[in-house]
Order: C-alpha cells, then sequence, then structure tokens
C-alpha cells in the first residue's frame, strides 16, 4: 500500500523523500537557538515507523557513528515504511560533553514530560509529541555509565512478543529482560498504544567502540529486516545465540587500591577464575584478588584504574551451558559484512 504524507515540525514529507530537518529545543537563557537534527527516511510504501535515536546523554558516542554508518547503507534505498534517525537527542549535553542538560536533570526519566515543566520534561514533551508519537518500534543507543565499560547488550521487556522478537532478530550477545523504564522502554510501557523498543548499549562514555558501532549496525539492520522494512535475508554472519538473563548481579571490591584486569569484555570465564588483582598503590602488597564466582560471561566492568571499598568492580552473566552459534534462519543465508 502506498505510503501517506507525514509531518514533523509543521513540516509535511512525502512519499519516497529523504530529509533532514532541524527541530528547535525549549529557549536557553542565551535567546540561541539550539536544533536537534532529525533524518526522516520515508518509503513510497507503507509500513512501520522506525525511530532509533542516539545520545539522550551528551557524552554517549557509539549511538552517533552507528546511525552515520546506518545512513549511508546502500540498502536504506528499497525501505519500505518509514525510518526516523536522530543521532543527537541531547544536543546541549553533546556541546557540554555531559551526560545531563543545562537544568542539570536527565533527559532519561524526564518522559513523556510536560509543556510547562523544566528543560527536561518540556524537551521530553517536545520529542514526544514530535517523534515518539508517529513511532510503531523504537531502537534506543546507549553506552555505559560514566567509569564503565559495556559488552555489546540488549535491554528490553521480553514480556512483550514484538519488543522479544525485535531482541532476537538484532541478536546481540546478550539480552537483559527488564521491567525498567530507563532510555526509550517508557514507551513500551505506555497504556495506549505501547511501542516495541529495545536499547542497546556499548562501550562507554567519549570513547568509540568500533566492535560495538559494527555491532550494533549489523542488530539494526537484522531488527528492520525482520519488520519487513527492508527486503528479506539473503545472507547473515554467524551470529551466536543471545543468553537472556534477568538482571546480572555486579561484585564489588571490599578493599581500596590500584584494580588490574585479567580478563577482557566479553571473555568467558569458569569458576574461580581471576579477573582482577587489586593492590597497595603505595607499595607491592596484594589487597584482594577478585574471583569468578560461577562459569559466566564479563558484560560489564569498571573503567577506573583506581578504586574504593564497595565499588562496583565488575559484572558477570551467568551461564550454564555453552552457547555455541545455533542454526536460526538468518544463519543458513549469511549475509555479506557491511563496510
Ligand atoms: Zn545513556
Amino acid at each position: 500500500m502506498k505510503n501517506k504524507p507525514l509531518t514533523i515540525s509543521n513540516l509535511s514529507i512525502q512519499p519516497g523523500e529523504k530529509i533532514a530537518l532541524a527541530l528547535p529545543t525549549p529557549e536557553l537563557y542565551t535567546c540561541a537557538k539550539i536544533h536537534i537534527p532529525i533524518h526522516v527516511l520515508h518509503g513510497k510504501k507503507q509500513g512501520p515507523v522506525l525511530v532509533i535515536c542516539a545520545a539522550m546523554h551528551g557524552d554517549e558516542m557509539n549511538g552517533i557513528a552507528m546511525i552515520q554508518k546506518l545512513l549511508n547503507l546502500h540498502l536504506l534505498k528499497s525501505l519500505t515504511g518509514t525510518l526516523i534517525a536522530i543521532p543527537v537527542l541531547n544536543i546541549n549535553g553533546l556541546i557540554m560533553q555531559s551526560r545531563s542538560l543545562p537544568d542539570q536533570r536527565d533527559l532519561e526519566g524526564s518522559f513523556p514530560g510536560s509543556e510547562t515543566g523544566s528543560f527536561a520534561s518540556r524537551l521530553a514533551h517536545l520529542l514526544t509529541t514530535e517523534i515518539f508519537s508517529l513511532a510503531t518500534h523504537c531502537i534506543d543507543l546507549h553506552a555505559g555509565e560514566p567509569q564503565m565499560e559495556k559488552q555489546p547488550q540488549v535491554h528490553t521487556l521480553m514480556q512483550y512478543e514484538e519488543a522479544k522478537n525485535m531482541a532476537r532478530a538484532f541478536g546481540a550477545p546478550v539480552t537483559i529482560d527488564t521491567d525498567s523504564q530507563r532510555g526509550l522502554l517508557w514507551l513500551a510501557h505506555k497504556e495506549e498504544n505501547p511501542v516495541p523498543t529495545i536499547i542497546y548499549d556499548t562501550g562507554e562514555p567519549m570513547r568509540l567502540d568500533v566492535h560495538g558501532i559494527r555491532e550494533g549496525v549489523k542488530g539494526i539492520v537484522r531488527v528492520m529486516r525482520h519488520l519487513q522494512m527492508l527486503p528479506a535475508q539473503k545472507a547473515s554472519a554467524y551470529a551466536e545465540e543471545s543468553i537472556v538473563v534477568n538482571s546480572p548481579p555486579w561484585i564489588h571490591s571490599s578493599s581500596s587500591g590500584l584494580c588490574r584486569f585479567y580478563k577482557s569484555l566479553g571473555d568467558r570465564i569458569h569458576k574461580g577464575a581471576l579477573i582482577a588483582r587489586i593492590s597497595d598503590p603505595f607499595g607491592t602488597k596484594n589487597k584482594e584478588e577478585i574471583i569468578a564466582p560461577c562459569d559466566g560471561v564479563i558484560l560489564a566492568r569498571t573503567s577506573r584504574p583506581i578504586v574504593n571499598e564497595g565499588d562496583t568492580i565488575v559484572q558477570i552473566v551467568e551461564t550454564t551451558r555453552s552457547h555455541e552459534p545455533i542454526l536460526t534462519e538468518e544463519n543458513l543465508h549469511p549475509e555479506p559484512p557491511l563496510s
């Protein structure tokens, strides 16, 4: 079926059009105009409206790079439905290299927002009315929190069939089944017209995680194929079965000092393996060894070499069996690598 015109920020976008528009944010005390860049690819054929957002936290760069790579893919020429890609939700945060907004609030947690609330709430309201009200599906791109690096992972509410299918199609090494409303997951909690949403986390703030960016773009393309926005798979590189868990616990240090890791993100470890050693920074004494409590995979870890007692050190996903590549339908038809 032929697509219909779409209106964003009083601009009418016709089927088959590909445009970049600038959505003005609420005004700051400088009265200087700040705009959020938005790419809209409005396919000729009607289909899902997929919204992909990055940099809700202004210090998270990986999602920006993923959207850049995605928009350069030739295969988007055969798009069905509509792709709305927002490389930077928090422009003010990007300018300041800060996680938060000028009012020191976090955009995450401010949705759906209010027309008369704080700056964060007004920005959330603007995005909700102009963009998220159009979405049928959503992918929210993040990095680890400050001083934390994360193995590529998807977070979603697996109780919703379509969100579960999106997470499966994405094919991240680990999927966290969560009922949290972090990021844009509030869209999936809406009472009226909930929007299937997944969060993809990789790397750390203020760094580009080349591996996580590449895997993220592949995952987004697989989701778009699943949603029939792109032609069916001709091919796909082997993706490992995603390990699905609830909320893996963190290991905290019980001493302070210099922390040296012996395992990397994504490493598969056996119970009893030495993960890290904390030593006296003023001498040679070892104060603590962080030992794997189970067989598993390292999902996240601190990026700080100096730790205080009680700090979070490492997060491990417990595995009870080997996760060898499995033959899913897409794996039977390997996809050429994305440039
Ligand atoms: Zn974030």
